[in-house]
This record gives structure tokens, sequence and C-alpha cells, in this order.
């Protein structure tokens, strides 16, 4: 099934106008493949959205990191999906690792956050992940089951949703995982989409890998059949993350 390669760079907590304004003028500036071979989207803090928004190429699209779980109100210092949709921002992250673990969000409430930001038309990166004493207890699948379960029970239309496996571990801290423990977790977590959702949904659903991706290491792990792109953290503030798009060929 031609499951186009997507490439979100997740510019995290980073940033000043200045800076926003480079890595938009890099990214401008590439040669990259064209937009039916690869799908990009950067993601920067909500203050720079609308500016990346206005300056970035039209190929490319942007993201929120995050958004409020359910219609915006009295939630001081969140942002509603409806915010994000009003501004034109057509993607969002949602579970990142960084969130369900320092800010407690829980499967329900990650699941929660992707049923309402997809029924206001929000496309999501869904995150899933499992941290070191997980996967060295053996628990990995039954961690990354339990967290796409949860978004599973909410929704019954995956065509806007990419699902980003990104082991705890191997975020931020250069342990990239192996192109072969990507490829096992990538082509489990398909096999349980087939058995608990729908062979269709299984095989047209995006899953990419995230953790540690850079320049010198993309390409292997592109290569795995069941790798359907990255979401890129550090590298995507830097001009490598053009090399990491590029990988998509
Ligand atoms: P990293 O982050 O590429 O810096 O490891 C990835 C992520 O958190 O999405």
């Amino acid at each position: 099934m031609g499951r186009k390669f997507f490439i979100g760079g997740n510019w995290k907590c980073n940033g000043t106008t200045e800076e926003v304004k480079k890595i938009v003028t890099t990214l401008n500036e590439a040669e990259v493949p064209p937009e039916d071979v690869v799908e990009v989207v950067v993601s920067p803090p909500f203050l720079f959205l609308t500016l990346v928004k206005s300056l970035l190429r039209s190929d490319f699209h942007v993201a929120a990191q995050n958004c409020w779980v359910r219609k915006g109100g009295a939630f001081t210092g969140e942002v509603s999906a409806e915010m994000l949709v009003n501004l034109g921002i057509p993607y969002v992250i949602l579970g990142h690792s960084e969130r369900r673990l320092l800010l407690g969000e829980s499967n329900d409430f990650v699941g929660d956050k992707v049923a309402y930001a997809l029924s206001q038309g929000l496309k999501v990166i869904a995150c899933v992940g499992e941290t070191l004493d997980q996967r060295e207890s053996g628990s990995t699948m039954d961690v990354v089951a339990a967290q796409t379960k949860a978004i599973a029970d909410r929704i019954s239309d995956w065509t806007n949703v990419v699902v980003a496996y990104e082991p705890v571990w191997a975020i931020g801290t250069g342990k990239v995982a192996t192109p072969a423990q990507a490829q096992e977790v990538h082509s489990v977590l398909r096999k349980w989409l087939h058995a608990n959702v729908s062979a269709e949904i299984a095989g047209s659903t995006r899953i990419i890998y995230g953790g540690s991706v850079n320049g010198a290491n993309c390409k292997e792990l592109a290569a795995q059949p069941d790798v359907d792109g990255f979401l890129v953290g550090g590298a995507s503030l830097k001009p490598e993350f053009v090399d990491i798009i590029k990988s998509a060929t």
C-alpha cells in the first residue's frame, strides 16, 4: 500500500524569533523530494506557529505540539483545538512522552485528546513508546499496545492519524534504536492494528519512528519496510533535517 513518507520536525521548547527565521530560511532554500513523495511538517512552539506558517514554503506544513483535551474555555494556559483550526494549523502532536512523563498525561487522557482533535478537523501525530525499564522488563509491546488501544477505543477514522513510535530511552539521548529494533516494534504495532482495528487501517496508517534520528542514521532506518518516516527532535533544528527529508527516496 502506498504510505507516503512523513517527516516531522519537533522543535520542542526551543528557539528565538531570529533562530526560528533562520531554520525556516534553511528549509525554504532546501531541494527536497516533491510533496507527493514526502509530507514534511514542522512543529514550532505555539508562540511561533503563525510566524512559521506565514514564512514557510507552501509544500511544508506546521503542527502544534499539544492542544487541550476538549472544547476551550476556563482552562488557563491551554490552547484549544478550535484555536488551531481557526489559525489554519493542520496538525497537532499528541501524547509525546515528555508530556506523558513530565506532565502526567495518561493513556486515557491522550486518547481523549486524539479523539477531540480529530473531531475538530485536525490531523494528529500520536506518540507511543516504552521507557528503558519497560523495555528491559520485556513489556515494550504491552505498553505500546495499551497506548494505541486507548486511541483505538475512541476513534473510528484513522485517515488523519500518524502514529509515532518513540522509545523514551532513545529520545534526546543519542541512543537511536537499531533499524531492527525499530522495524520489530513497527511491524508488531501494524499487526496489532490489523487484529484490533482493521486490515485496511493497518495497511494505510503511517507508523513513523522517533528518537535520536539524525542525518547519519536516517537512511538505514528509512529502508525498513514498516518505517514510514520520522519524528525528529534535536536534528530538526539543524540543517541536517534536510538530509533526513531526503531519506524519503
Ligand atoms: P530527538 O527527539 O530526535 O531529539 O531524540 C525526538 C522526539 O522527541 O520527537
